[in-house]
């Protein structure tokens, strides 16, 4: 017996449907493309029940003649690619001809439309697919097309649509994109015959921002351009000072098309890593441009996702144009020269709780510029190995009494806009305190000078000013391990780590970067040989950079002052000055920031000042 059969047309359309329009907002997507494609300078939105009972978009485009305002209901009628071979080079959003044959099957609508070239336009209003009228109308130049009762005729799909808001939620979603995309048009939303957003034609994406979005997303946006290879980046993102619970404010553009690639938004979200703790996100609208020939729309039947030929080089260019602006704005907030301004004469930490370290400060952190301690290994006398440490800087006496109206600008690169801070204190003994021109700074202490450091060293590698210790630190090992790190002590070396076998399972340190004489170096070296084994199938140069990278953030780690370790006035400066005068100052080399700045309108805000006010003292 037969079983297979042959369904009606009609029904074959409505399942075909099922793939470009799966709820409101998707039908919104496709008369919104067709209403840019038609050139439309203005497009109005109406939606009554979350898109479930009405959808209505009218635009001024070009309209359609009489003739083609019937056959575009018609399955695969298209003004706009004649053979397959055009899809390449289309610029237009629709091709297949198969948008308003599907929501036709599965709706109400109403089609009035009229070019402008014609006295007259025409209504056609049709039911699962059949005209049931067709007249000629009184009409605007351009088309206004509404759509009613979505899925009246396909119970199951009915089913399946949300509550009212959350379909609603994807149309404003939606719009937003929309509105992002297409400056120069005049877009409005309303729902439930009220008027949602207001959205004028802008010159540029950076006025429509505050158009769509509450006041403090446009405070904290910045303008991105970046071209890497064949792919160019623009738009704007947040800076480090946003953070949203989740990913709806990121807005990602292929060729003008908006796209919900989870690949690219990951690209996006990576280039925040360092500044935005796990589980915060970023907003941002960015706008990729390819070469057509580069990539596919083709692959998703709501055209949402792409398939680029070199997807790699568009992540990476996105998560580039992130984190280069990320570090430019940060560079911005921080490079100015630094000048102190007398404070509270603050000469000792006063903390709240006294504690028995209160009055010393931090050992392992030297107040003084190193560098003129230094001297080099050769340089160096055996019979005054510990020579520094009779210089130790963390001596209270070698602290130099600094005038604090002083201004310590030699340190640092002049030429820059010069800014005046005030050091307030150090808070939790963690923060330092830093008020400035727009608001007050907050430093994480160990972060900055692990930073520092950091940048010390790579400057100064396989150069390294080391010293030599009095009694060597003795380290037990296995035999593996061991051997392990005896095939590469020439590599300590470049470190300013000496090292020298002892026995069989014993090594010796004898010499350390100067900065690491108060170190655990048995911590150090049991990370270093984790990292060797970890790391040793790599190729010899990936293997040295990456070595050098983990080793150095190790001992840049262990080697700075702690969370908990007072500072002095004298430290904090010299910290801050240093910090200043350090690349990449915005994060430690674990990706932590190092710095917050705390904005003057926010702390106003959280203390409900209005500064038009004149009687608020
Ligand atoms: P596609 O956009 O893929 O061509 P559609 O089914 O969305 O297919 O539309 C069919 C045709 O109807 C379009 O090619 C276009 O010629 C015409 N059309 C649809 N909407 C409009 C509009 N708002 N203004 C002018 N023409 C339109
Ligand atoms: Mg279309």
């Amino acid at each position: 017996m037969r079983k297979i059969k042959k369904l009606a047309p009609n029904e074959a359309q409505k399942i075909a449907a099922g793939e470009v329009v799966e709820r409101p907002a998707n039908v919104l997507k496709e008369l919104l493309e067709n209403a840019i494609d038609a050139q439309s300078s203005k497009i109005t939105v109406y939606i009554k029940n979350g898109g479930k009972e009405l959808l209505r978009v009218v635009d001024n485009g070009c309209g359609m003649s009489p003739e083609d305002a019937q056959l575009c209901f018609e399955q695969h009628a298209t003004s706009k690619i004649a053979h397959v071979n055009e899809l390449t080079s289309i610029t237009t959003f629709g091709f297949r001809g198969e948008a308003l044959a599907s929501i036709a099957a599965v709706s109400k609508t109403t089609l009035i439309t009229k070019e402008a070239d014609s006295e007259q336009g025409t209504k056609i209003e049709i039911e699962a697919n059949k005209i049931i009228k067709n007249a000629i109308v009184h009409a605007n130049t351009g088309t206004d097309i509404t759509i009613t009762d979505l899925f009246y005729n396909v119970p199951a799909r009915q089913k399946f649509l949300k509550t009212k808001e959350t379909e609603w939620r994807q149309i404003q979603q939606l719009f937003f994109a929309f509105c992002i995309a297409h400056t120069h048009i005049d877009f409005k939303l309303y729902s439930e015959d009220k008027l949602f957003h207001n959205c004028p034609q802008v010159e540029t994406i950076e006025g429509r921002i505050p158009q769509l979005f509450e006041s403090t997303v446009a405070q904290h946006i910045r303008s991105v351009h970046h071209t890497h290879k064949q792919v160019t980046i623009t738009g704007v993102i947040s800076n480090h000072q946003f953070e949203r619970y989740d990913r709806n404010m990121i807005y990602l553009f292929v060729n003008q098309r908006w796209v919900k690639d989870t690949t690219l938004s990951r690209a996006f979200i990576k280039g925040y890593h360092q500044v935005l703790p796990p589980g915060r996100y970023p907003a941002g609208c960015i706008f990729i441009s390819v070469d057509p020939q580069e990539v596919d729309i083709n692959i998703h039947p709501r055209k949402e996702e792409v398939q680029f030929l070199h997807p790699r080089s568009v992540q990476q260019a996105i998560t580039n144009t992130v984190t280069q602006a990320l570090e430019q704005h940060l560079s911005q907030q921080l490079h100015k020269t630094v000048r102190f301004r007398p404070s509270i004469p603050l000469e000792k930490p006063q903390p709240y709780v006294q504690t028995p370290n209160v009055n010393k400060p931090a050992a392992n952190f030297n107040p003084f510029n190193f560098d003129q301690f230094l001297k080099k290994d050769s340089e160096k006398d055996d019979d005054e190995p510990c020579e520094l440490h009779k210089h130790s800087p963390t001596d209270q006496q070698n602290i130099p009494q600094l005038n604090l109206q002083q201004t310590v600008r030699q340190s640092i690169t002049p030429a820059v806009p010069e800014q005046e801070y005030m050091i307030v204190g150090q808070y939790n003994r963690t923060y330092l305190l830093l008020e400035q021109e727009d608001g007050l700074l907050m430093i994480d202490q160990h972060a900055a000078h692990e930073r520092i450091l950091y940048e010390r060293f790579c400057a100064q590698h396989g150069n390294m000013p080391t010293i030599k210790l009095m009694f060597p630190q003795m380290i037990t090992l296995t035999a593996h391990d061991l051997q392990t790190i005896t095939e590469h002590v020439n590599l300590f070396a470049q470190y300013g780590i000496e090292l020298e076998p002892f026995g069989t399972n014993t090594l010796k340190v004898q010499a350390t970067p100067i900065q690491l004489k108060h170190a655990p170096m048995n911590e150090i070296i049991k990370d270093a040989i984790g990292y060797i084994h970890e790391y040793k199938e790599l190729d010899q140069e990936t293997f040295d950079q990456t070595m050098q990278k983990k080793l150095y953030a190790d001992m840049a780690c262990k080697a700075a002052v702690k969370a908990g370790d007072v500072l002095i006035q004298e430290q904090m400066k010299q910290l801050i000055t240093d910090l200043y005068s350090t690349d990449k100052r915005f994060s430690c080399p674990h990706g932590r920031p190092t710095s917050w700045l705390l904005h003057h309108d926010e702390i106003k805000k959280k203390f409900k000042r209005d500064y038009r006010k004149q009687d608020q003292k």
